[in-house]
């Protein structure tokens, strides 16, 4: 593509421009050289151009960046007249404020534009452009967070983290799908408190949450540092229920040498192993349960007519959800390859991760019954009950205009709009739910008295309470306990494996050590790094100090009476000087490589 039309000032790369070089911008069009323009004259010329793509005239297309990096002295990016018209670039729609039309801008002239958020930010001659609304400076993700312009910056951060880590409801295709792992939401909600972007993405369609009511409360000592206490009755009404579903593909063509498809999915008659848990296909049945060691399929040998059965081997229980018989990618397979589906039911339990959409993180520290959690006057027992703790120093005001919206939204029967900057200080989001709450009847700023559910008796404080958005996030004690007493070790060091699958150890680091140094206890320290981990007896050789020498004597005849095997250095010749230490067994390991390299390593017994 040339540069078709005429403009003023520019000269053709070809063609020698009126003032030197230096004086002049190189014009670029899609990274090549077309020409020169004069200093003085690039602005008139960029803007001329701006004009055209804008109003869509002398054939410039309205996707065209138009970006011109000035001549400062100072350093800068390399100056020029860029233009880029290339498909696939990044381009956003601002308002330009000179022709009263959308402008497509591109990623590099909107560094050297002039552009408005607001309507007073616009200063004459200066300001070119404005965006659409306030709320286009946020991702999508940033845009469903509600009044997200009350809450300290970190914290809509956060909730850009958490909120990828929700266990939502993705897709609404659940049975056609072979993913890994998929989570699923089983009593997800629409959210009564949401911006307008929410719907604008159609997140309906896709909820994350569900709306619960939250008492800001310190209610014994479960709720401390960033635990919540779950309304036991909620959870059994279905608070937050979700599943997992897990995808396998199994195919019989890869466990046998190619050529040979004498393999097929079946089941021996009369096998005691897959008598009905197994169908005659060799597949377990839609709807079955299985738990760990239950048949999972089953496969015959054409050939030798043997059958191999495969079990189930997670610990966890699981529903066959579908199996899907596949064949390969242009279909002419001979359907030896199945993908079987199981759900794995994960409803909250002790440990599991929830935030509200305010960065607010919480862990589930108990299933309190309704009778002992604290109520309302009306009788209303609280979902969840949330620390005030977590407030002061965290500032989201954002959840606590959430939780009056929501419950102003609750008792009129409304959804609001929580769409960042629609409220200021004249116009405070405060006051504006706080009447709709009188109106109900309740507190303006909220609160209710509450009665403890231990004593009955009516609290002294009033309770902040309302309904909050609440997402289950996907982080679960399930996926990540780790317990072991004794189990594998490694072959080289004889120290506990690690690994959560296979019952290995923590690793007790060094931070660790210097804890329990700086505390003196010692015991505890030899303990976690001795006695738990390698601890060995090691023989060694008094007099000559070595590790390595001593070696068991060889074995007796048979019809010799000596029973007793000894040690015997092998380098002094001699059993009396041999004693035992507790070493760890890494050690011996190091000796025995340090021996490898010509050092050796000298005992001093005492
Ligand atoms: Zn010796």
């Amino acid at each position: 593509m040339t540069l078709s039309v005429p403009s003023p000032g520019v000269t053709p790369v070809d063609g020698a421009p009126h003032r030197p070089h230096a004086e002049c911008y190189p014009v670029l069009l899609d990274g090549v050289m077309v020409g020169w323009v004069d200093k003085e004259l690039a602005p008139s010329v960029a803007a001329s151009l701006r004009h055209f793509k804008v109003l869509r005239e002398k054939r410039i297309p309205p996707w065209m960046e138009v970006a011109l990096v000035p001549i400062t002295g100072k350093p800068s990016l390399y100056p020029g007249l860029f233009l880029f018209t290339t498909p696939c670039r990044l381009v956003r729609p601002v308002q330009n404020l000179e022709l009263g039309k959308e402008e497509l801008i591109g990623t590099m002239e909107q560094l050297f534009m002039n552009i408005a958020v607001f309507e007073e930010e616009v200063s004459a001659g200066v300001t070119t452009h404005q965006e659409l609304f306030p709320h286009s400076l946020l991702s999508v993700i940033a845009n469903f967070i509600p009044f997200s312009d009350h809450n300290q910056s970190p914290r809509n951060m956060y909730q850009c983290q958490m909120g990828k880590q929700t266990m939502g409801f993705p897709l609404l295709t659940y049975q056609d799908r072979s993913d890994n792992k998929l989570y699923r939401l089983q009593t997800p909600q629409s959210p009564l408190v949401r911006p307008c972007m929410y719907d604008h993405y159609d997140m309906d369609s896709y909820p994350i949450g569900t709306n619960a009511v939250v008492a800001v409360i310190s209610y014994t000592g479960y709720d401390m540092e960033d635990a919540m206490i779950v309304n036991k009755a909620s959870w059994e009404r279905g608070f937050a229920h979700g599943s997992v579903y897990k995808s396998e593909f199994i195919d019989l063509s890869e466990k046998i040498k190619q050529g040979d498809d004498s393999l097929v999915f079946g089941v021996r008659p009369g096998d005691p192993r897959t008598v009905q848990k197994l169908d005659d296909d060799g597949l377990p049945f839609i709807g079955a349960q299985l738990q760990y060691g239950d048949p999972y399929y089953s496969y015959i040998n054409l050939n030798t007519g043997e059958s191999s059965v495969m079990f189930y081997k997670s610990k966890e229980n699981c529903i066959v959800d579908n199996i899907k018989v596949c064949s390969n990618d242009t279909g002419s397979g001979k359907f030896k390859c199945v993908c079987i589906t199981v759900r794995v039911p994960r409803n909250p339990t002790i440990g599991d991760k929830f935030a509200s959409r305010h960065g607010q993180k919480g862990i589930l520290s108990r299933l309190w019954p309704p009778e002992d959690m604290p109520f309302t006057e009306s009788g209303m027992v609280p979902d969840i009950l949330f620390n005030p703790h977590g407030f002061p120093s965290r500032m989201t005001i954002g959840m606590l205009i959430e939780s009056m919206a929501g419950k102003s939204a609750a008792l009129h029967g409304l959804c609001h709009d929580a769409t960042p900057f629609i409220f200021s200080e004249e116009n405070s989001a405060l006051e504006y739910f706080g009447e709709m709450l009188k109106a109900a009847g309740y507190n303006y700023y909220g609160t209710e008295r509450l009665y403890s559910g231990i004593s009955g008796l009516e609290l002294e404080a009033d309770i902040f309470i309302g309904v909050v958005y609440y997402q289950r996030l996907r982080h679960m004690v399930s996926d990540k306990f780790q317990v072991r007493t004794t189990g594998a070790r490694d072959r080289v060091t004889n120290q506990p494996i690690g690994g959560r699958n296979v019952q290995g150890g923590i690793r007790f680091g060094e931070m660790e050590r210097d804890a329990l140094l700086a505390h003196g206890t010692s015991f505890l320290l030899h303990d976690r790094l001795f006695n738990c981990s390698d601890r060995s007896v090691a023989h060694v050789c008094v007099k000559c100090g070595s590790l390595l020498s001593p070696l068991l004597e060889k074995p007796p005849p048979s019809w010799s009476a000596m029973r007793n095997r000894k040690y015997n250095c092998t380098v002094c010749n001699r059993s009396d000087t041999i004693d035992t230490v507790s070493v760890p067994y890494v050690f011996r390991y190091f000796v025995a490589e340090l021996a490898a390299m010509n050092i050796k390593v000298k005992l001093d017994v005492i």
